[in-house]
């Protein structure tokens, strides 16, 4: 399940996980995971050379529960942590660093590789596992994931996510390694006139089919 930011990717994976009785793993949790710890070491994350030398330091683990991802760091639940605005602000230029997919995309390999599972992300159709058995880009307007997310996030405007969200989708989908794009063999969804429900619905007729 790839798409922009606010695209509906993590509940929809989430309840899909749920519905199929699979395993689930949340991809951007583990890049967010690499931001939070790059900045309690003071890292410079302007440095794609100092990124790059640091990021092999840090044991990250995933857990794979859809009804409560977990998500360590050397030993620490950081669940918490990476949704708060330091990180958000900076994952994408930690994500753009080759070094940190390698050893990230590594990571995401073994997991899936364990059994089947729903995987969300940026590159899961087009890098990590492009023989996934369904792939799907989740699209919805900008309004909407705008909208979606200030409802998440109490105290925040549509406004203020809108901005934030167009300048972390300008860099995810124009880094030169791995951008965001739709995978070859992906059906799209946009999910702008759908309820969550309706969304889950579509994805598990596409894995009957
Ligand atoms: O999905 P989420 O918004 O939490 O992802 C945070 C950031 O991690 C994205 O903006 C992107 O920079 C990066 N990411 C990525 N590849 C993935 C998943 C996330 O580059 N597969």
């Amino acid at each position: 399940m790839d798409g922009p930011s606010g695209s509906g990717k993590s509940s929809v994976s989430r309840g899909v996980a749920r519905a199929l009785g699979l395993r689930y793993l949340d991809t951007g949790a583990m890049y967010r995971a690499m931001t939070w710890w790059m900045l309690g070491q003071g890292v410079d994350l302007a440095d794609p050379a100092a990124v790059a030398a640091r990021c092999g330091e840090p044991v990250l683990v995933s857990g794979t529960d859809p009804d409560g991802p977990a998500i360590h760091v050397d030993g620490v639940d950081v669940a918490g942590p990476i949704r708060e605005s330091d990180v958000t602000g900076s994952v994408s230029a930690v994500a753009a660093v080759p070094e940190v997919r390698v050893r990230l995309v590594a990571l995401q390999r073994e997991i899936i590789g364990a059994g089947d599972i729903v995987v969300e992300g940026r590159d899961i159709g087009t890098v990590v596992w492009p023989e996934a058995a369904v792939k799907i880009y989740l699209t919805a307007s900008p309004e909407a994931r705008a909208r979606r997310r200030s409802a998440e996030v109490a105290g925040t405007t549509a406004q203020a996510h809108q901005e934030a969200m167009a300048r972390r989708d300008k860099l995810d989908s124009t880094r030169k390694t791995d951008p965001l794009s739709m995978a070859a063999g992906a059906v799209e969804l946009d999910t702008t006139p759908l309820t969550l429900e309706e969304v889950i619905g579509e994805v598990l007729r596409l894995v009957k089919e």
